[in-house]
């Protein structure tokens, strides 16, 4: 009787050793250590570079919005939603060049006060706050973006207008106009123009400011161009080189 209980005794043994072997093992083939686990890497903060001279600010101006869809193209398409669009792929691009951006819309509405006497006031309105944010940023430079329509359809080609009350603005016109016409509108002939009492954002504006008319909806092949993302994307990249040259220039 004895000999019995020492053998299975012995079994118990043996088998409570080789049940640890077998787990030992199917933990190395899973792939696991009992070195200790090295701690992951720091996450590397990747800050967008920050380009030399003062901070950099632009306002982005989509133009128009809710009730007023500016002009409307021959396929259709709106030019508050066309503008809305374009000032999104802008503000990308420039954020990622390390520039701050202030939208003065990123939904399709007029800036009235909602809580203002503003029946058959909206537009006037709206266009007082636009200016009111270019006012409160000093330091800031304006870009409006519109499209432009025509009777006759010939017409096509972006033009870049300027605020006549600061001399930068010229530059910031003429740095944009380049960058267009070198990238993206070889033929593009039309120079940069002060814009008269007629366009209230660079009348009353007094930091550097532009206007930038898109191209002709009335056109039909500018349309469709400017129906298509990837030529949005091409005009969001030579509208945000065209503003970087001009800080490049504007800090040497
Ligand atoms: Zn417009």
């Amino acid at each position: 009787m004895k000999k019995r209980k020492f053998l299975l005794m012995l079994t118990f043994l043996l088998g409570t050793i080789l049940i640890c072997f077998l787990t030992l093992g199917l933990f190395l083939l899973a792939g696991g250590s009992f070195a200790q686990t090295p701690a992951p890497p720091a996450e590397e903060k990747t800050e967008p570079e920050q380009p030399k001279g003062p901070p950099r600010t632009v306002i982005i101006d989509a133009g128009h919005g809710g009730e007023d869809g500016g002009a409307v193209g021959v396929t259709g398409l709106v030019e508050k939603d066309l503008n809305l669009d374009l000032a999104k792929r802008l503000c990308a691009l420039l954020e990622a060049d390390g520039v701050r951006v202030i939208m003065t819309r990123t939904e399709d509405v007029l800036l009235y006060d909602r809580g203002a006497d503003y029946e058959g006031r909206k537009k006037v309105l709206d266009l007082a706050a636009r200016q009111a944010i270019g006012d409160a940023n000093p330091d800031a430079i304006f870009v409006s973006l519109h499209a432009n329509t025509f009777p006759e359809q010939i017409y096509h080609g972006l033009q870049v207008w300027y605020s006549p009350n600061s001399e930068k603005s010229a530059a910031l016109a003429e740095a944009v106009r380049v960058e267009v016409v070198s990238t993206l509108q070889p033929d593009n002939h039309r120079q940069c123009k002060p814009g008269g009492s007629n366009i209230f954002l660079l009348h009353k504006l007094q930091i550097p400011a532009v206007l930038v008319e898109c191209g002709f909806l009335s056109n039909p092949a500018e349309c469709s161009d400017l129906e298509d993302p990837a030529y949005r994307d091409r005009l969001a990249h030579a509208l945000c080189k065209g503003i970087c040259a001009y800080y490049e220039d504007d800090v040497q």
